[in-house]
């Protein structure tokens, strides 16, 4: 066997074989539905799973292949299946190790599409799911312990926007005892900063509408984990529920791929100033940021995450929800947008939109209070973003 590629090659070359019919360098896109069997015996054997190739779109396309082999690859996994978006991930992987009457295991601290995914949707099917305050080891031992048919854990290490890590090892350590299957959201990470598996996770989903693809151009989601986890993910659910990724999304994630590794740590590195530059600010109350002393989970986010604590800040501002809501309105180069992973720079203040729904007990125990306001810090120069916040900080409160 040759030696091991490093993870900046497996980025840029992972999963591709140049294009033997004209030689493209770029991954085609394999823009059609289905897929010329040489013949009758091929077409067999292909439909009695004898031999793999590409039978219809919806199951497998050649473009999503190459995605799906390299982001196996990047998180050091058997396997991968890429979805339409990540919402798709999650629900495919939650729906791979449950029942009707089977329970999941959850962190509280959770993006707030997946907290309505485990709370209202998946119970109306019969699935159920127990919260615990993630960063609580004797709340997960004894959940662990006592939620009746529990199949699997489900953690989002840093959440969104809470931004507070959990103990993944240790976690995941008490579900491998209980024969759970871990299952952990990467999505703010991405594999260059962490990797799941090498901690204990047995599979990983990614919203890749986020860093993976990292330019704001494309809704994607993907899962990496055991072969034939992915197998009974692909045959049982992913081709009954048509939870298919377009071959041009896949195509627009790989481009991303390529400059994963230096978008990120550009990313960590303005992230982190902003984080200390808002720490000093007249106008701001506090920052929430792994990287900065003050965070309550440095020591473990520093410990699994060494490389840096990703793009995402939060802070509080004076003047609590009004002067918060004023700061959006005054930002020229941030975009005040849903969204976060963009080269970009974005901003959205959680309690008038994203959270707008939730109860004040759920928005509490997701950590979202009138006052926040969540940055996705981008790759621009970082004189012109504190610029940028400084003056509409100014505006909006002093
Ligand atoms: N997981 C996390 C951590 C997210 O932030 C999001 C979206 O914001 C999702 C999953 C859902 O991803 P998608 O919008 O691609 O369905």
């Amino acid at each position: 066997m040759g030696k091991r590629r490093g993870f900046d090659t497996i980025a840029v070359h992972g999963g591709q074989f140049p294009d033997q019919a004209v030689g493209a360098r770029a991954v085609p896109i394999y823009q059609s539905t289905a897929f010329v069997f040489k013949n009758a015996d091929h077409a067999a054997r292909l439909f009695a799973q004898e031999e793999s190739g590409p039978i219809y779109t919806r199951i497998g396309n050649p473009t999503n292949s190459v995605l799906e082999d390299r982001l196996a690859q990047l998180e050091g996994a058997e396997a991968g299946l890429v979805t339409s978006s990540g919402m798709a991930a999650i629900l495919l992987a939650l729906l791979n190790c449950t029942r009707a009457g089977d329970s999941i295991i959850a962190g509280s601290q959770l993006y707030g599409g997946t907290y309505n995914l485990l709370s209202k949707t998946l119970p109306r099917y019969g699935v159920n799911c127990a919260f615990v305050d993630a960063s609580d080891l004797n709340g997960w031992a004894e959940a662990i312990r006592n939620v009746p048919r529990a199949k699997a854990v489900f953690i989002e290490t840093p959440g969104n926007p809470n931004l507070n890590w959990v103990d993944l090892p240790a976690v995941a350590s008490l579900a491998r005892q209980a024969g759970l299957v871990t299952i952990v959201d990467n999505t703010l990470n991405t594999p260059y900063l962490f990797r799941p598996l090498d901690h204990g996770a047995d599979v990983v989903v990614h919203s890749a509408t986020k860093f993976l693809g990292g330019h704001g151009t494309a809704i994607a989601g993907a899962i990496a984990g055991p072969i034939d986890f992915i197998i009974q993910a692909r045959a049982d659910l992913h081709r009954d529920l048509g939870t298919t990724l377009a071959p041009f999304n896949a195509f627009l994630i790989l481009l991303g791929l390529e400059t994963l590794s230096l978008r990120i740590e550009r990313h960590c590195q303005n992230a982190l100033a902003v984080a200390r530059f808002l720490e000093s600010h007249p106008a701001v109350a506090w920052v929430r940021y792994p990287g900065l002393g003050s965070h309550p989970d440095r020591e473990l986010a520093l410990r699994l995450s060494p490389k840096g604590q990703g793009a995402i800040v939060t802070f509080g501002v004076k003047g609590g929800f009004e002067a918060a809501k004023r700061v959006q309105d005054n930002v020229r180069l941030f975009s005040l947008l849903a969204n976060i992973g963009d080269a970009k720079s974005l901003i959205v203040h959680p309690a008038s939109t994203t959270h707008e729904q939730l109860n004040s007990e759920q928005c509490r125990s997701a950590g979202v209070t009138g006052d926040l306001i969540r940055l996705s810090v981008g790759i621009e120069t970082l004189d012109d973003l504190l610029d940028d916040l400084d003056r509409s900080l100014k505006r909006a409160v002093i």
